[in-house]
């Protein structure tokens, strides 16, 4: 192993480059120098946090708890970590970033305003060749991809967008300064989480909104509050337990939830059951019943209640109805919102319905959408991600015999776990595709994974081994259990950025892996124990013997009644959300 130290330039040869300082690259950073690795991170952003660094738009927050969205592997950051919210909004989230960053030391192993545009696997050397924006060249043994699932931007090339006179925004990539929208006319494409979280805020600021809505989606409201000083006390006296217990759940995250299947509730049980979830709100209303993401049936009675929770709140009917969906609830991600619907009762905002025509074009002064021109100051596009691949798909990535990714993944992304790929010795994936990744608590999912990565390069260095590699049967087989599962949940049926349809011309493949977090945890475990069975592992001696257990240890949970075993996870008893 290579043994070159770290200093505030890229240094010319490492054991492991880092792609990415989100919260999956910061913590591969800490775990790579805890065992003794040098690393070098590059960062496109001029700072740590990722998506928290980039989705500055007003009302941007985190939609799951944030006493349960933030890092475990440090029971004292646990501890020292005060939440002010619920739902913790952007600002926090990045403060809590920078505050992890600082008190682990991470910033001097991270080159910022550096965007990796090349990595190529020399097969003579066995190392990858990393090459940056802005000149760098190094060398690495380890190539780590933690370029995040949603931090591409999906940028429509609307017809005439450069006639346009004024600003266009895109919430991904939102100005560090801010946006000021009073006394403007203001148009927001795109109604999914982020246009869902602005436009309530946005309509506030401006003079005249325009909601240019392709497709209404479903949205539960957060009812976000400051934190509980009770609740962060029972948490805080034994943190390790919550963790355990999210770990359990096929979300990574956990809540209450009602396994019994809604066709069996009587209507009136039903309809209790429901309003009592939606008085908690947020993602667990989807815990009301076991069978809502597996039985069409049950998904149309709360579909049908979230459509009346839609109609009790919009005054105009017309708009009401254009705000209600008729696709299955929670099948796209599901949104949480803070006064979303209650937005279009302002006399400011009106709701544009272009599901028929698209947006038509941009003009010198405004959006033409569903025949008729709005004239705006400023256009906001909040239309989402190239998901799961789109930051992949911006480097230049070469592996054994000059195979590029893009060519490898032309018909959608295959990967052994999510965490390695065919043709790419040693390229390890932080929430790959095929991996539980968008569907789990991504915190969870990237500590999960940044933590068998380092026991696996570990284990390389504990027997001299030079390279590693899926085999294809090994990947084969797991994407095939990927897309079987998929097929499970109705989640599979809407052309959602689950399965690369939110962008013309993806191909269509169910990209994370929705069996379930813990089996996906208990699965990748074995793989491990069996000395990373399904991998070939070339140079050293004894190289698929059992390796020594480091930091997955903590992901050593037993499956207890808590977890969701694959016999109900075929019965559809599982909630996802
Ligand atoms: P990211 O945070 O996306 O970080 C990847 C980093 O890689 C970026 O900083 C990017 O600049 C950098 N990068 C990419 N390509 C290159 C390159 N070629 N060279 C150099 N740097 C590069 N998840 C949840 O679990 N709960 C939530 O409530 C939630 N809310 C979200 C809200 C928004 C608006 C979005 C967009 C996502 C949300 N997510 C949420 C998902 C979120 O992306 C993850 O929770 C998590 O922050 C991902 O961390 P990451 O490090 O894997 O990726
Ligand atoms: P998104 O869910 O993909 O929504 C994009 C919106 O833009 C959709 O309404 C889409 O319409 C519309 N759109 C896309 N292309 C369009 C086009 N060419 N013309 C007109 N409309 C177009 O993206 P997002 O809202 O940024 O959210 C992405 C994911 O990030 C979320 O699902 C979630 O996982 C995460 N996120 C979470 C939060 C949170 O609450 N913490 C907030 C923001 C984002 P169609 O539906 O018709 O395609």
């Amino acid at each position: 192993m290579n043994a070159s130290v770290n200093d505030p330039r890229a240094p010319k040869t490492v054991d492991a480059v880092v792609v990415g300082a989100g919260f999956g690259g910061m913590y591969m950073l800490h775990n790579l120098r805890k065992h003794g690795f040098t690393a070098q991170v590059f960062e496109a952003g001029s700072d740590v946090g990722g998506t928290w660094y980039w989705n500055r738009y007003p009302g941007a927050r985190v939609d799951i708890e944030s006493m349960q969205y933030s890092y475990s592997f440090s029971e004292e950051l646990d501890q020292e970590w005060e939440w002010s919210e619920k739902y913790a909004p952007q600002p926090e989230i990045m403060e809590y970033a920078r505050h992890v960053a600082d008190r682990f030391d991470l910033r001097k192993g991270i080159q910022f305003n550096t965007r990796v545009t090349k990595a190529h696997f020399d097969e003579k050397a066995k190392r990858w060749t990393v090459e940056t924006d802005q000149g760098d060249k190094i060398s690495a043994q380890f190539c780590i991809m933690a370029v995040g699932c949603l931090s591409a931007a999906n940028k429509p090339p609307f017809a005439g967008m450069e006639d346009f006179q004024g600003p266009i925004y895109h919430t991904g990539e939102w100005p560090h300064e801010g946006v000021d929208f009073t006394g403007k006319r203001v148009a927001v494409i795109g109604t999914g989480s982020s246009g869902i979280q602005s436009i309530p805020l946005i309509a506030q600021e401006a003079d005249q909104l325009y909601v240019f809505q392709r497709t209404p989606n479903y949205t539960v409201p957060a009812w976000n509050s400051p934190v509980d000083p009770e609740w962060e006390a029972e948490v805080k006296a034994d943190y390790p337990a919550m963790r355990a217990k999210a770990r359990a759940r096929p979300t990574g995250f956990y809540f209450d939830f009602n396994t019994t299947p809604a066709l069996q509730a009587s209507e009136e049980e039903r309809r209790k059951t429901y309003e009592e979830y939606w008085e908690r709100g947020g993602l667990p209303f989807l815990g009301a019943f076991g069978d809502l993401l597996f039985n069409k049936e049950a998904n149309d009675t709360i579909a049908e209640f979230a459509r009346e929770k839609i109609r009790a709140v919009v005054n105009d009917k017309a708009t009401a109805d254009l705000l209600c969906p008729e696709n299955i609830f929670g099948c796209k991600r599901l949104c949480v919102d803070t006064g979303y619907f209650e937005t279009f009762n302002r006399p400011n905002v009106k709701l544009v319905d272009i599901s028929k025509t698209g947006v038509e074009r941009i003009t010198q002064k405004g959006v033409v959408g569903n025949g008729e021109e709005f004239a705006v100051d400023a256009i906001v596009c909040a239309t989402g991600f190239a998901a799961m691949t789109g930051s992949f798909d911006k480097i230049d990535i070469q592996g054994r015999d000059g195979l590029s990714l893009k060519t490898a993944w032309e018909a959608g992304p295959r990967t052994y776990l999510g965490l390695a790929t065919v043709g790419f010795p040693n390229f390890f994936m932080i929430t790959g595709p095929g991996s539980p990744s968008v569907l789990a608590q991504m915190i969870q999912s990237i500590e999960q994974h940044a933590d068998w990565i380092v026991d696996c390069m570990a284990h390389m260095r504990d027997v001299d081994a030079e390279t590693l590699e899926p085999t294809l049967e090994a990947q084969d087989a797991w994407v095939d259990h990927v897309n079987e599962v998929s097929k499970i949940s109705l989640r599979s049926t809407c052309s959602s950025w689950y399965v690369g349809a939110n962008i013309p011309g993806r191909p269509r493949v169910f990209m994370p892996y929705i069996g379930g977090f813990p089996i996906y945890v208990q699965k990748c475990n074995e793989v491990q124990t069996n000395g990373y069975e399904g991998f070939v592992i070339e140079g050293g001696e004894a190289r698929n013997a059992e390796p020594t257990v480091r930091e997955t240890e903590r992901w050593r949970v037993p499956l207890d009644v808590d977890v969701i075993s694959p016999a109900m996870l075929a019965s559809g008893q599982v909630p996802l959300v």
